[in-house]
């Protein structure tokens, strides 16, 4: 399984926001859309970030986040993925990173993004596929 078989079935529709938004804009869209993480881009095309819930949580730890803008606690260095790797390599990157979206690229463009939990429904789906023909062989193998 490839990530462009997770983004057949979910469409390559990405939630973005552009830097210059308020972390309060930012609040609303996860909570309006309901998702952990929304890709920051000027213009959907191109990623100047990534911000996700996690960030909204630290900074309002350390800092208050009234005046904040999206681009001052945003992560600006994203990691994403190709709609040809692997996912099973997604999610070995996604444990050893500790992020759960990734956005997909592809030529150059934004073309998705992947969660742990598309990751991991795919996962479990292949194991209960693999389990179920380990099952026929038993009964009719050979
Ligand atoms: P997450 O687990 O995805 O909610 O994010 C945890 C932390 O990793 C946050 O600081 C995010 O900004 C950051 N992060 C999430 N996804 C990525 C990514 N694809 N590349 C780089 N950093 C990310």
């Amino acid at each position: 399984m490839r990530v462009q078989d997770i983004l057949k079935s979910k469409g390559n529709a990405v939630c973005t926001i552009i830097p210059e938004a308020t972390i309060a804009d930012a609040v609303g869209v996860l909570h309006q859309f309901g998702i952990g993480a929304v890709v920051v881009s000027h213009d959907g095309v191109g990623i100047q970030g990534i911000l996700s819930e996690r960030d909204i949580v630290r900074a309002f730890h350390d800092q208050g986040v009234s005046d904040l803008l999206v681009s001052d606690i945003m992560t600006k260095d994203v990691v994403t993925c190709s709609p040809r790797d692997r996912v099973d390599y997604m999610m070995s990157l996604m444990t050893e990173k500790r992020f759960r979206h990734v956005p997909v690229v592809d030529s150059e463009k934004l073309a998705g993004i992947i969660s742990i939990g598309d990751v991991v429904a795919t996962r479990v789906a292949e194991l209960e596929r693999e389990a179920e023909a380990l099952e026929q062989f038993i009964q009719y193998g050979r």
